[in-house]
């Protein structure tokens, strides 16, 4: 059994939780290829090495001097360094950092030293060999992640490795520099190393017991998904939820490899499991909730538009000629509605909707503002009946006015858009008919 472990930068944010990290290893003979992110938070007033990087290095391109700020991050590796009891010294990495700062070898760069650094530690807290990321992982001349190179040369590599540490959220161009992934991107890199070594699982470790069925910041405490698909966990993190990076279940997910989200702080729980798919029934036919507001809609109404041909189409055409992309398009016989977010529209609208007359000369044209849509999520929405009944009784009973409603042919999901005011009553009211009421 061989199983890639992937920790978050909340894992790694002082020696005390490095330790937490190495006793999860050991636990598991098969915990044998380590992800680390860079250190994060130790509290909530602290700051992220990633953040302090990237501050650093703004002022070393602006010509400034920056050795405070370069000396405040050392401290912080040197304080996790201190507190294993390490003899690892990383002078000559900082004196490397600090010229390469100089010569403005970019923000990437900068930012990726958070991940290298602490995967040096990491291999010799464990006494793994480490591997710089820039050598086993590829970004092609256009910055593009160059998936096959990098599953060939890295798979070839580790295959020769019992164990390796290999840090996140970085790769390396033909040119021998630097590139980061995304903001969150370590979670990228595990996913391509579970899909290097054809890994068992992917374990990726973080700071909460998986993927929650609602946010916490809305719901008190909300109840852990268990299982939860590729495709929902999909829709969900484009609706906001936020556990993994979104990028991450792509190289897995051509393996079949199932992702384990993990709490470093409470090891024993077992987590969410991200699956290509399952008979297994979530427990409240619904598998989560998630929402974004800040979206507005664009309603166009003509007499007889749905016997004349082409005119879906010439109104899109309106919304890509000014580039913004449309989120949903629920429409009747004679109207139309374009979904799409407020601060992409708001600058162009006026434009757009000259456009719209000029192309499909509508009776009216009505935009309303601050919506919301909520995404409930589930796979087993479609043998069950009455989801859909569910969900809008709960919804009147909270006195919430539905502005519209989307259910995509998959039945994976259903969308309902809703004054931004009545977001929050909302996504309650739907959590509670559906967990609080099951429970
Ligand atoms: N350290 C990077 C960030 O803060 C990448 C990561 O943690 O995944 O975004």
């Amino acid at each position: 059994m061989k199983k890639v472990v992937k920790f978050g930068g909340s894992s790694l944010a002082s020696a005390e939780q490095f330790e937490k990290v190495g006793r999860i290893i050991h636990a598991e003979e098969s915990r044998r290829y380590v992800v680390p992110s860079a250190p994060g938070k130790r509290d909530s007033s602290d700051t992220k090495v990633t953040d302090m990087l990237y501050a650093t290095y703004a002022l070393a391109e602006e010509g400034k001097n920056f050795s405070k700020e370069l000396k405040a991050i050392k401290a912080r590796y040197q304080e996790i360094i201190d507190g294993l009891k390490l003899k690892t010294d990383l002078s000559g990495e900082f004196a490397r950092i600090e010229e390469n700062f100089k010569a403005k070898a970019g923000k990437d760069y900068a930012a990726s030293r958070g991940e290298y650094l602490n995967g040096i530690i990491m291999a010799d807290y464990l006494g793994f060999p480490f591997i710089d990321s820039a050598t086993v992982i590829f970004f092609d001349e256009n910055g593009d992640f160059d998936s096959e190179k990098t599953n060939e040369v890295l798979g070839a590599k580790l295959e020769t490795m019992d164990c390796a540490v290999i840090p996140g959220f970085y790769g390396g161009r033909a040119d021998g520099s630097v590139q980061t992934f995304s903001r969150g991107g370590s979670d990228i890199t595990g996913s391509i190393v579970a899909r290097a070594i054809k890994a068992d699982v992917y374990e990726n470790w973080t700071d909460v017991s998986g993927v929650l069925v609602a946010d916490p910041r809305i719901i008190h405490k909300p109840e852990v998904i268990e299982t939860i698909t590729y495709r929902e966990l999909r829709e969900l993190s484009y609706m906001g939820a936020s556990v993994l990076h979104e990028d991450a279940i792509f190289p897995v997910r051509r393996e079949g490899i199932p992702i384990n989200i993990r709490n470093t702080n409470d090891p024993e729980a077992s987590g969410t499991w991200i699956v290509a798919s399952t008979c297994q029934k979530s427990k409240f036919t619904i598998t989560g909730i998630a929402g974004k507001k800040g979206f507005c809609s664009v309603n166009i109404e003509k007499d007889m538009m749905n016997s004349e041909i082409g005119f879906g189409r010439r109104i899109l055409q309106a919304f890509e000629d000014h580039e913004i992309s449309f989120e949903h398009m629920p429409s009747g016989i004679d109207t139309m509605t374009i979904l799409v977010h407020q601060d992409e529209f708001m600058h162009k609208e006026q434009n757009v909707v000259s456009e719209i007359h000029r192309l499909t000369h509508p009776d009216s044209i009505d935009i309303e503002s601050d919506l919301a849509l909520i995404a409930v999520v589930g796979r087993g929405m479609k043998s069950s009946r009455g989801t859909a009944g569910r969900i809008f009784s709960a919804l009147a009973h909270a006195n919430i006015n539905v502005k519209m409603i989307d259910q995509g042919s998959s039945e994976l999901n259903i969308i309902i858009g809703v004054h931004n005011d009545d977001f929050e009553s909302a996504i309650r009211a739907i959590y509670d008919i559906f967990v609080i009421a099951r429970l």
